[in-house]
């Protein structure tokens, strides 16, 4: 787990630096069931953090992006079915048990501050933390692009959690400064170059291979297990490593996000 501790310099050279990023609307295709065949290691379905222009963010993380301690949210969920906003309901609150911090959950509000769409083929994706502040309300500041009456709860827990993690100011824990994750590069490229993310090796070195750098983050041991975590077959490391799928909050993502927000 991590956080920066970004001043306003720094934190606009690494935005401009982050333009060379991939824009969320190039990982529209993320949800193509049909194409997995084609690939033995299955579908990874990418999250994508998303950053004020519109592109992955490099450094848009908690410290400068967390909310007050002890804010109620309002979380607007638009569209979708009544069953399906349940389910995001029920696994975004795992947040509260930890962080001192409610969401107050509503539909079709544009006054909301997080505003959740479901739009399919969008992917999943969130603002991170308070830069959902900066989002025009006719714009959604979440999206879950693959949540279907048929997704196991575990997918529900894997992605609801994830995103609403983000939606606290949380960046994604595979890029934390202290990885060391022995990636198999040209398997990794080939991997996200195919459906359904049709990946630049650009896009892979921004989002899989960068790390955050010590002397911009604060952070605690990197953490395997956290929810913020990617997946990482072993088909893609060399030797034996591999992550799995996170589809719970760790004990460092628990005892982390209530050191960041507490009670
Ligand atoms: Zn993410």
């Amino acid at each position: 787990m991590k956080f920066l501790k970004l001043n306003k310099t720094l934190f606009t050279a690494l935005a401009l630096f982050a333009c060379k990023k991939e824009k969320p609307t190039e990982n529209a295709d993320l949800q193509k069931p049909e194409t997995s065949a084609v690939n033995p290691l299955g579908n990874i379905q990418i999250c994508t953090e998303r950053s004020l222009d519109g592109i992955t963010p490099r450094g848009a993380v908690l410290k400068t992006k967390k909310w007050t301690p002890g804010t109620t949210l309002k979380v607007s969920l638009n569209g979708s079915t009544a069953a399906i906003r349940a389910k995001v309901i029920q696994f975004a609150k795992a947040w509260e048990t930890y962080a001192n911090i409610k969401f107050n959950f509503v539909t079709n509000d544009n006054t909301a501050t997080i505003r959740v769409s479901f739009v399919s083929g969008d992917g999943s994706w969130s603002y991170i933390g308070k830069d959902a502040n900066s989002i025009s309300s006719a714009n959604a500041t979440m999206n879950f692009g693959w949540l279907t009456s048929t997704t196991a709860d575990s997918e529900y827990s894997r992605v609801v959690i994830h995103e609403f993690g983000h939606a606290l100011g949380m960046i994604h824990e595979h890029q934390h400064p202290l990885v060391a994750i022995p990636w198999d590069k040209p398997a990794v490229y080939a991997y996200y170059a195919a459906a359904p993310n049709y990946w630049s090796q650009a896009d892979v070195d921004n989002n899989l291979f960068a790390k955050y750098s010590t002397t911009q983050t604060n952070y605690s041991a990197y953490d395997k297990n956290s929810i913020m975590h990617y997946s990482v077959p072993n088909e893609l490391t060399i030797g034996d490593y591999e992550v799995g799928w996170n589809t719970v909050l760790s004990p460092t993502d628990k005892t982390f996000i209530a050191s960041v927000y507490p009670f």
